[in-house]
């Protein structure tokens, strides 16, 4: 058998009135891949990632997920097997942090003693103090506060990824820490990740696979090296900082 990407994003145009968000975008991300996107503001990333969820649907073109069209399967349910950590973190205010974990067991039906080992789980994976798990999003840091959306995004074992920008909120060391919780856990757990994040540093120290967006098109996709080797495109070194 061939193996196929699990995301398949093919000639996709993605339009907001008079806006082209995407323009023909084909993206194909294999198992265990560590995908980062990044580009400037504005230049669709969190609109490709969002079509990996059906967040966003395509105006023209096709999004495959583990060899289905995306569209072909109920959005609640296509959701829960797709873990989604947002560029606003969007934690429900007046739920505790155990609460806000559980959002994706609890729609899955799982018992309540289940959950209860799975947040203490993700707590100690995510290094959260375990008393953190009664407290509400407001009495947490920023950075806290994107480690608990990390953990609600992991928290039914999703074997795909999505995180838009996760660690924007936080201070220089937290985001280093982040960074490395992340590399732990792609490497512990094989899980395909797609990150987007505007930090070519952080692309190039996590990914395996980098995808380059400018206005709406992908501009470069392919290893680090391949992206900051002295023949890439110089739109492409320049983001990367080149010479890196
Ligand atoms: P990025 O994440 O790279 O900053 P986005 O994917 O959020 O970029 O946005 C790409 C383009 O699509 C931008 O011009 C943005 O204004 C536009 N856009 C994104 N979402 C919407 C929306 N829901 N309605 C209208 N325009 C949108
Ligand atoms: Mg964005």
């Amino acid at each position: 058998m061939i193996a196929q990407p699990v995301i398949a994003i093919e000639g996709v145009t993605v339009r907001f009135g008079g806006t082209e968000a995407l323009r023909d975008v084909t993206l194909h991300v294999n198992a265990g891949e560590f995908c980062a996107l990044v580009g400037p503001s504005g230049s669709g990333k969190s609109t490709l990632m969002k079509l990996v969820n059906r967040l966003v649907v395509p105006s023209a073109g096709a999004v495959r997920v583990r060899g289905r069209d995306v569209g072909q399967e109920a959005a609640p349910v296509l959701r829960r097997s797709i873990g989604y950590a947002m560029q606003s973190v969007g934690l429900f205010p007046h739920r505790t942090v155990a609460d806000n974990i559980g959002t994706v067991p609890r729609l899955l039906g799982w018992d309540a003693a289940r959950i209860a080992r799975r947040v203490e789980e993700l707590l100690a994976l995510l290094r959260l103090d375990p008393g953190m798990a009664t407290r509400l999003p407001r009495a947490l840091s920023g950075g806290q506060a994107q480690r608990v959306g990390i953990a609600r995004a992991l928290a039914a074992d999703p074997d795909i990824l999505l995180m838009d920008e996760p660690f924007g909120a936080v201070d220089p060391i937290t985001r280093r820490e982040l960074r490395a919780e992340m590399r732990r856990i792609h490497a512990e757990t094989g899980k395909t990740i797609l990150l987007v994040t505007h930090d070519p540093e952080e692309a190039l120290e996590l990914a395996t696979h980098v995808v380059v967006l400018r206005d709406g098109r992908i501009e470069a996709d392919g290893a680090p090296a391949e992206l900051v080797a002295p023949d890439a495109a110089p739109f492409v070194r320049d983001l990367l900082g080149g010479g890196q």
